[in-house]
């Protein structure tokens, strides 16, 4: 067997804004005691906390909840060479 190393590339962790990456953070809410689930709202948790409201009104024992706010992050090599297959990640994600 014969291994070769080609390159060596160093990679860095950004906040992905590539077009197929939400522009803002998700913000969504779970109820733990029945786990049903608000739906995701992007740049805003106004809509998942009044779900949350709504869903206590319906549900008065059903009071405590987890809120997520989920970012979105891609990988670069950090000397902006392009590698792999897309444009995107050879424009180093800008
Ligand atoms: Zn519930």
């Amino acid at each position: 067997m014969i291994r070769t190393v080609i390159r060596s590339v160093a990679w860095t962790v950004r906040t992905d804004t590539t077009p197929d990456a939400p522009a803002q953070p998700l913000y969504e809410a779970e109820c733990t005691t029945c786990g049903e689930m608000s739906g995701a709202e992007e740049g805003s948790r106004v809509g998942p906390e009044m779900w949350a409201l709504i869903h206590t009104g319906k549900n008065p024992s059903h009071r405590s909840y987890k809120g997520a706010e989920t970012t979105f992050w891609r990988v670069f090599p950090s000397d902006g060479s392009a590698v792999g297959d897309s444009s995107a990640e050879a424009a180093g994600g800008q």
